[in-house]
């Protein structure tokens, strides 16, 4: 940009008017399509906290077109900003969600609670296990799957050559149904979001889904977990296996369902080779 004099009075009448149209047409070509019109400081000593002053829009008169085209202004890419850019980002995400859902009252679960069971294990698991939702002995030690079905799911992670601290262990809900009955929709959907996060921080190779209300929740279908268990299905491109709770197999102790949960566990662990 060419130099401006510092004192304009000193011009004559027609250098000042050439200098202020090769002003304007300047800024035209830079997009600009307006002048500020600022209102002279009134003669006095500034005040400390003067206010800004607030320019008004002015539109200008067209003026003479530039002789030359004028280049299109290129503007700076507007920067995104990229989430879990870094690894230092997910642990402020999972302590920030361990927070929200500590303190979560969404739903009328909360009431009730001792703890809060929010998950447990690897945040980097290749394996997710999915619940329900906690029962009393999970409700008191704030641990997922340490009552008799989570010593069962013990068992099976252990069969599966692969230890508790390998996989990931988290529920649906995670606050303890009153009575252990099932969680209600809005239950389940006031929790969902949690859920959610917990997968995406994840980002496991493979989810387990541990009975019906874990398999209807991650996958969004009304089948029952006898016609689902066994067949891959998927959240978010993530394979999904379905497959009998632990809690249900204790209670129907068959050889048939002890057999069908192996098997499904055995095509999850061909998945993980
Ligand atoms: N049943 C579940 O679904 N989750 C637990 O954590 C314990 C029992």
């Amino acid at each position: 940009m060419a130099d401006a004099p510092a004192d304009t009075d000193a011009l004559d009448p027609a250098t000042l008017r050439r200098r202020v149209l090769e002003r304007v047409r300047y800024e035209q070509s830079l997009g600009v399509d307006f002048v500020p019109r600022i209102r002279l400081a009134a003669p006095v000593a500034p005040t400390v906290a003067a206010r800004p002053v607030t320019p008004t829009a002015v539109p200008l008169r067209p003026v003479v077109p530039a002789r030359q085209p004028v280049a299109p202004v290129v503007r700076a890419p507007v920067q995104t900003m990229t989430v879990n850019a870094n690894p230092g980002d997910k642990d402020t995400r999972w302590k920030d969600l361990e927070a929200r859902a500590m303190g979560c009252v969404s739903c009328v679960l909360h009431q009730a609670r001792t703890h809060v069971v929010f998950g447990t294990g690897n945040r980097n698991a290749q394996l997710v296990f999915v619940g329900e939702g906690p029962g009393p002995d999970e409700d008191m030690q704030g641990v997922p799957f340490v009552g008799k079905a989570g010593q069962l799911l013990d068992k099976i992670i252990g069969a599966m050559k692969l230890q508790r601290e390998d996989v990931y262990l988290c529920n649906v809900v995670k606050c303890r149904p009153p009575g252990n009955r099932t969680p209600l929709p809005d239950e389940i959907a006031a929790c969902s979001p949690f859920l959610a996060e917990q997968l995406e921080l994840i980002a496991p190779k493979v989810i387990v889904a541990l009975g019906g209300p874990a398999a209807k929740t991650l996958l969004h279908t009304e089948a029952g977990i006898t016609a689902l268990r066994g067949r891959w299905q998927s959240y978010k491109s993530i394979p999904v296996m379905p497959t009998y709770h632990p809690a249900f197999v204790l209670r129907t102790y068959t050889e048939e369902v002890r057999r069908q949960v192996w098997d499904d566990m055995k095509q999850v662990m061909a998945k993980l080779q």
